[in-house]
């Protein structure tokens, strides 16, 4: 078993409520939502964060917002979305597997916290 806690979610290890997947993208429901729509969208390939990124992943992350907007339009979020990437421990980072939250569903404000 892997110590990536998001690998596990992939694998079906853990149990997760799927939106979205392809070849390259896995994306489930947040257990912990802050918003109507909360997605956690990650690569299926293990990467720590965005420090942890390398120029052979930039067709990935192209991929993950492509799949941002395939669930943004799924999820009826015509108003607009947020798509956030904690990284590192002053962004409050707990989970080291890189994801994309989406949320949207309400309005926001900004700064956020
Ligand atoms: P981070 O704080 O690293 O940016 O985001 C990690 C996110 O993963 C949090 O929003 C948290 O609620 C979510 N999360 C943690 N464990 C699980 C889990 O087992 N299942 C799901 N669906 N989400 C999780």
């Amino acid at each position: 078993m892997s110590e990536d806690l998001f690998l596990k979610i992939i694998a079906g290890e853990i149990p997760s409520t799927k939106v979205y997947e392809d070849e390259y993208v896995y994306a489930f429901r947040d257990i912990n939502p802050v918003a109507p729509t909360h997605v956690l969208i990650v690569p299926r390939k293990h990467i720590r964060d965005v420090d942890d990124l390398t120029p052979e992943d930039a067709e990935l992350m192209g991929r993950i917002l492509l799949a941002a907007q395939k669930i943004a339009a799924q999820e009826g979020l015509t108003n607009g979305y947020r798509i956030v990437v904690n990284t590192g421990p002053n962004a409050q980072q707990s989970v080291f597997h890189i994801h994309f939250h989406l949320i949207g569903g309400r309005q926001m404000s900004w700064p956020p916290g």
